[in-house]
This record gives structure tokens, sequence and C-alpha cells, in this order.
């Protein structure tokens, strides 16, 4: 087995984009995680002008770490974190733990996170100050659901919840963040936002961070239903910096495609 030390601390700093991203969910435990990471390494070639950043859960997190030990490229995340360091929160993680198991990044706020288990704004703003705090680079989600697209609401629900993820960060933080635009009616459902669509989501979230930081450099992924065929696409769209990748992230034939997108 891999020496992990290798991998702690990276902090290799902000990955170079566009970042493609693969979020597996609750999908994979340690065999098929081991087996995917032997697959994908051998479908994916290291490419320098673009980053790979992988999201097992966490029970295969270590799994991953080893097998792709030697792909210094793919670089690795959790998928959640709990604020607190440490203490009486059963089945959850904290920040400190995912940087000791090798985690460079942590999902803040996956629409999942936010609908499924209720994760409220101030919670999401309290995960993304433990994951600065912790050495890691904070990815923050944010999505409309459909009522809310239906309703014009767009601009007022993503800002509301940039606002609320990075409330109390200093400049220098909320520079060093990434985020993610996922419209919840996108995820898992085979409709995707058009590249347009996607360029105008992600042109209203760079606006706001402009008026606070330099944020050019801020990498505004897009995720829901990214595929082989639709990936090229919306790289291509004005401020898409890179693709959170959920169900075609599984397949590492899929998900390879993409990364070369
Ligand atoms: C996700 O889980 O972040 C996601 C975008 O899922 P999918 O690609 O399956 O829509």
């Amino acid at each position: 087995m891999a020496d992990r030390d290798v991998r702690i601390p990276l902090h290799a700093g902000p990955p170079a984009r566009p970042v493609i991203a693969g979020n597996w969910k609750m999908n994979k435990g340690p065999s098929e995680a081991r087996d995917f990471c032997g697959q994908f390494a051998d479908a994916y070639e290291p490419h320098s002008d673009r980053s790979v950043l992988l999201f097992p859960p966490t029970i295969a997190f270590v799994t991953v770490a080893d097998a792709l030990a030697g792909r210094r490229d793919i670089r690795l995340g959790v998928q959640d974190v709990h604020w607190e360091e440490q203490g009486a929160f059963t089945g959850a993680i904290s920040a400190p733990m995912a940087r000791d198991a090798g985690a460079e990044f942590a999902l803040v706020g996956h629409s999942e996170r936010r609908h499924v288990f209720g994760e409220t704004e101030e919670e999401t703003g309290l995960k993304v100050a433990a994951v600065f705090e912790a050495g890691l680079l904070p990815v923050l989600c944010v999505g409309e659901t459909i009522e809310e697209r239906r309703a014009g609401k767009v601009e007022a629900v993503i800002l509301r919840q940039l606002e609320a993820g990075l409330s109390g960060l200093s400049g220098a933080r909320i520079a060093g963040v990434m985020i993610a635009y996922e419209p919840v009616w996108a995820i898992g459902t085979g409709e995707t936002a058009t590249p347009d669509d996607a360029a105008a989501a992600h042109g209203t979230l760079r606006t706001w961070l402009q008026e606070r930081v330099p944020a050019a450099a801020i990498p505004i992924l897009y995720g829901g239903s990214v595929k082989p065929d639709n990936a090229t696409d919306l790289l291509a769209a004005s401020d898409v910096d890179g693709l959170l990748v959920g169900g075609a992230s599984l397949d590492p034939v899929s998900f390879a495609q993409i990364a070369a997108s």
C-alpha cells in the first residue's frame, strides 16, 4: 500500500482551470472505489492544463487516496464536513479529520445537503469557515429549484446562498473559495441548463464576487446532468471554469471523457 503521508498536507493551492470534479455521492464502498481508480487512471492521462478533483464517500476516501497516491494530478475532497472540529456528532466528520486523511477540498451546501438533510444557509456559512480554518478549500454549491426559476428568482436565490455561505470571511478567504452553480432541477434529472443559462448565473455570481474581491480567478463550476456529450459546450460558456459531475463521474470511462473535454 502506498504511503498515505505523501498526500498530507498537499495544499498545492487553487486548482488549474478548468476544474473537472466528480461527486460520487453515496456510491462506491472501498472495493468499487479501488476498481474505479485503476480504470480511471488507465483511461485518463495527466493533463497540465486542467485539474481533476474527486469527492468519494468518506468510507472510501483513504482507499482512493492510496490508490491514486501516484497520481498527484487527481486531487481529493470530501462531500461534507461538520463545522465543529470534534465531539459528539455521530456519523459526521470534521474538516481537520478530512485534512488528516489527505483531503484538500470540501463540498459545502450541495443541494442534497440542503434539500434532503435540511442544511440551513447559516450552517453552510459555518462549514465554509471551518473548511478554511482547517486549511482546506471549500467548494460552495448554490442553485435554485425549478419553482424558484419559474418565479424569476434565480439571481435572488443564488446570491442569497452565496452571501450566507461566505458571511464573515475576510477578503483573502473569499478570493480563495470555489463556487459550484448547480440548479436543483438539473441535478440527477438528465435535464441540463443550457450554456446560456449557465453563463447568466455564473456572470451573476462573478459580479457579486468582483464587487468584493478580485474575482477573475475564482473557479465557478457548473453542475447538473453533465455528460460526455454536453461537457464541451458547457465548458465553452462564458464564466464557466469547470464542471461538477455527479452520476457521470461514477463510470471511469465517462468521467475520463468529461475530464479530457
Ligand atoms: C451533483 O451531484 O453535484 C450533480 C451535479 O449530479 P448529476 O451530475 O448527477 O446531475
